[in-house]
């Protein structure tokens, strides 16, 4: 005689967690990490060590201040706060696409649409130095490091 019993074998579901392999791209959050690379670097000036001052109005409206710096032909151009002129100019010449400003010295790229890390991309990194040193008149403040040279005098 098969009694055939009705138990019920608890059925277990496993449910198969893949493992997130994608980078976090930031849309869930507010804050959008600036990027440490960008492919529109190639266009830059070959001689960003020498920028016009912050202090440089828009050449094309004068506006006097918190303008931005085209990296790759050195013009000042007005924010998109106030005429836009920067804007404008990556509209008008599409590989114009990278511009530090002078309100913060933060790097933007408009292909990339978003900020670039200044200290993370060397190309960028000397003209965020020498940006912040004409606007502040000092060098920005270096991280500190452990091969600092310290000279004491043994006697
Ligand atoms: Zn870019
Ligand atoms: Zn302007
Ligand atoms: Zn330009």
């Amino acid at each position: 005689m098969a009694s055939s019993s009705s138990s019920s074998v608890p059925v277990v579901i496993y449910e198969e967690e893949e493992e997130e392999l994608v980078m976090d791209d930031g849309s869930g959050s507010g804050w959008v990490e600036p990027r440490t690379s960008c492919d529109h670097l190639a266009s830059l000036s070959s001689d960003l060590a020498h920028i016009p001052h912050p202090a440089t109005p828009c050449s094309k409206c004068q506006h006097p201040m918190e303008n931005w710096l085209c990296l790759s032909c050195k013009q000042v151009f007005c924010s998109r706060f106030v005429n836009k002129h920067m804007v404008d100019h990556h509209e008008q010449t599409p590989n114009h696409s990278v511009a530090l400003s002078f309100s913060d010295l933060s790097v933007w790229c408009f292909v990339c649409d978003a900020y670039l890390d200044a200290q993370a991309i060397p190309t960028l990194r000397t003209v965020h130095q020498t940006a912040y040193l004409l606007k502040f008149g000092e060098d920005p403040p270096q991280l500190p490091s452990n091969d600092q040279c310290l000279q004491l005098g043994n006697e």
